[in-house]
Order: C-alpha cells, then structure tokens, then sequence
C-alpha cells in the first residue's frame, strides 16, 4: 500500500500558509505517495480544493486526514487539540519550534508520533539547502517589513524630481544581516531609498554593500560569529559600547527594520527606549524580531503599532511570511518536500538516524523525545 501523505489545515491564527501546494504533488505521487488534502487547507492561500484534487490529491475531512495519513505535513505545530488526533506510529512534519514548545514535543512522543521539525535541518549542509524554510520564510519576511515601513513613511523613499519640487531619498537602517537582513536591504535599495546595514558579524560588511548598502562600522569592533554561521550573544560591556554608537546612527535614519536574533535566546535589544526618542518625527521602525518576550526594539509590542509621543512608529508583525500566504506557501511546499523526499525509500518512510539531516530533525521518535536540545528543556537538572 502506498503511504499517505497528509496536508493538514493550519488552525493558528492568523497563519494563511499551507504546507504543499498543487505544483509540488508532482514529485511526491511521482515517489509513489498517496496525497490526502484536509478540507480547505489551502483557503488562507487562494488555493481552492478543486485545485488540489485536479493536481492528483484526494478532498478528505479533517477526521479522515488525521485518521486516514501516515505522515501529516503542516506549517506550524499542531494545537493541544490536534496532538489528541495524532496517533501512534504517524509523522507529523513542519516548522514545529521545538525549543519553544518542549512539553507539546513530550505530548506527541507520549502519544507515540514521530516528530520532524524543519527549523532543525543543518543549515550549513549545502544538500540541505532545498530544505531549508527558515530561509525561505525569512526572505519574505524581510521583503515583506520593507514595504511595510514605505507604506506607513509619510515620504517617498526614492530620490524624485518633480515640477512641483524634489523628495529626498529616505534613509533606511538594516539592523541584522542574515536571511531577511539581506533580502530587507535587497528592497529597500529597489524602492530607491539609501540603505545601511550593521552586524555584529564581520563578514556580513561584504554581503551587504554587494546589495548597494553601506555597512555601519562601529569604532569598537566587534566580532560575535557563533556556531553555524549564527551570532553569539553580545557581553555586558559589548552591548552598551554597541548602544552608545547605534544610537548616533539611529537619529539620522527615517526607517529602521530590525531582524537580529541569537539561536535559543531573547532577540538584543538593538534600539532601545532613549534611541527612539532621538529619532525624528515620522521615522519608522519596522522589528521583525518582535515575539511575545520582546524584540530589537525596547519600545515594540508583538502584533501591534505603536505611535511613540516623539511621532515615530514602531511596528511589530507576527508572522510575516502568513502575509504573503501564495509565494509563501509555494517555497515552503518545496522545502517541505524535498525534506520528506529524503526520508522516504520504496514508498515508505525510513529514517535512517546515521544520515545528517534524519538525526537533526527527527525530535520525537518510538515514545520518546530524542534530540538532545529538547530533553536538556525539560529535565534541566540532568537524567534525560
Ligand atoms: P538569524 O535570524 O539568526 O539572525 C539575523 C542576523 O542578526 C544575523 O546575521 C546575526 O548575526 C544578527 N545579529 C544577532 N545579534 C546581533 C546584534 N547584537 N547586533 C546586530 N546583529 C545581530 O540569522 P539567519 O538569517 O537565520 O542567518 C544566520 C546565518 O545562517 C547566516 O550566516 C546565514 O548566512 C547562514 N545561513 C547559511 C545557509 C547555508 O549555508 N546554506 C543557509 C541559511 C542561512
């Protein structure tokens, strides 16, 4: 029999995603897989059902998805109510978080299911890289803050000569040049606007002024490159010799777009309360880092906009990537697939825990959590 590969309707709010879209049904079939589609799964993204079943799928209720597929493929983890559909001997993969949710990865080994986690995958793995939907994700997010910030500036961003006067192009800060870092300046330089970028790693410089931005040099040097091409957190003394410059630079800036993170930590503050006052009237922070435990800026509160008394907008988006659900969904299918494509052989999962990318991302596994990150999570004291 061949296997069953479900696609489950995301149920968080706010998220429009989906996790394959018609296009990609092609080389899962072609592996030999069945396809079972939830109803409405791919609403969010204007996909409609009849769309999935043209492309080879099979329409199913939500009971019969849960009950009827051996792997069910998803976008965010599943609710508490979705872990109790979920039954011994099934896989659920997607962008699950597991360090931000360890008892959930303990609710799905207790129940038996086989838990992969996307935003495991060794991002350095060059083969890996298909695979790879934090990037894919991250890039929309980052194109995505930019024109976010030009729809609240109250100005152009390009340079612009008219009869009826000349605009001045706006000055747009990068703070954080990773995925969306880079794809932010990419934008920003697009809509004309005059682009600089800083990181505290060194070799983002090069990166970033290849997209035309000017890389912010700090006179305190620092270098924080951590594992995996990730920053390390900064000391004490390297923050505030970090801040006292940033917010020279911040004052002249009319948008600033945030993305910095450290792996498993509260995203730095990078823009803090007394730097906002510094800013002009009707300058913009867009902070892509923003989660209910704060973000790049001191002053952002996750999923709102914020008008300071100064008049500078601090906007906070959740889920950014949910906002353009179609090219979202559409990378993602293809992350998503080529990561299950990897651990399917004749038809069938296998996973083979001595191949690099089946060992980073299989979480949960026979009744038990096996990645290590997880179970220091929820036995701090030690005895896994
Ligand atoms: P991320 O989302 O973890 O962080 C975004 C950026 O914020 C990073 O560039 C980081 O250096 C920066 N940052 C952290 N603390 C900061 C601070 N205090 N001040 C200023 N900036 C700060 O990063 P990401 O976008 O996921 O990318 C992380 C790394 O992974 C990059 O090196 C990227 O090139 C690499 N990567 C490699 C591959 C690959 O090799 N195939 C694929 C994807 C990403």
């Amino acid at each position: 029999m061949p296997m069953k590969v479900g696609v489950a309707r995301e149920t968080a709010q706010g998220e429009r995603r989906v996790a394959l879209v018609p296009e990609a049904l092609g080389k899962l079939t072609a592996a030999g897989l069945e396809i079972l589609v939830e109803a409405g799964a791919g609403a969010g993204a204007t996909i409609p059902d009849q769309a999935y079943a043209d492309a080879g799928a099979t329409v199913v209720s939500t009971s019969d998805l849960y009950a009827g597929s051996d792997v069910v493929l998803r976008v965010q983890r599943p609710s508490a109510e979705e872990v109790t559909r979920l039954r011994k001997g099934q896989a659920v993969v997607g962008l699950l978080g597991p360090l931000l949710d360890p008892p959930l990865m303990q609710a799905l080994a207790t129940q038996g299911v086989t838990a992969i986690s996307l935003d495991a995958i060794p991002r350095t793995l060059s083969r890996a890289q298909t695979m790879d939907a934090l990037s894919s994700q991250a890039n929309i997010g980052g194109y995505k803050a930019v024109l976010i910030a030009a729809n609240e500036y109250g100005r152009y961003f390009p340079l612009l000569t008219t009869a009826a006067g000349t605009a001045k192009p706006a000055n747009v800060l990068i703070l954080g040049i990773g995925v969306a870092g880079l794809q932010a300046i990419g934008t920003a330089r697009r809509l004309g606007s005059v682009v600089s970028a800083y990181d505290v790693r060194p070799e983002t410089a090069e990166q970033a002024e290849s997209l035309g931005a000017k890389f912010v040099k700090l006179k305190t040097a620092i270098d924080a490159t951590g594992a995996g091409g990730y920053a390390r957190e900064l000391t004490a003394e390297e923050r505030a010799a970090q801040q006292a410059e940033l917010n020279a630079v911040i004052a002249n800036q009319d948008v600033v777009i945030t993305t910095a993170q450290v792996p498993g930590r509260k995203p730095p503050v990078l823009v803090t309360a007394e730097a906002v006052r510094g800013m002009k009237p009707g300058s913009i922070i867009v902070d892509m880092a923003a989660t209910a435990l704060g973000g790049n800026c001191e002053l952002s509160k996750a999923g709102e906009t914020v008008v300071t008394e100064n008049g500078v907008t601090i906007v906070a988006p959740e889920n950014l990537p949910a906002s353009m659900p179609s090219s979202a969904s559409q990378f993602y299918a293809r992350n998503i697939s080529a990561l299950l494509l990897n651990m399917v052989k004749d038809g069938n999962l296998n996973l083979d825990f001595e191949e690099e990318v089946t060992k980073a991302t299989v979480i949960t596994h026979d009744g038990r959590v096996v990645s290590e990150a997880v179970n220091k999570l929820l036995n701090p004291g030690g005895a896994a």
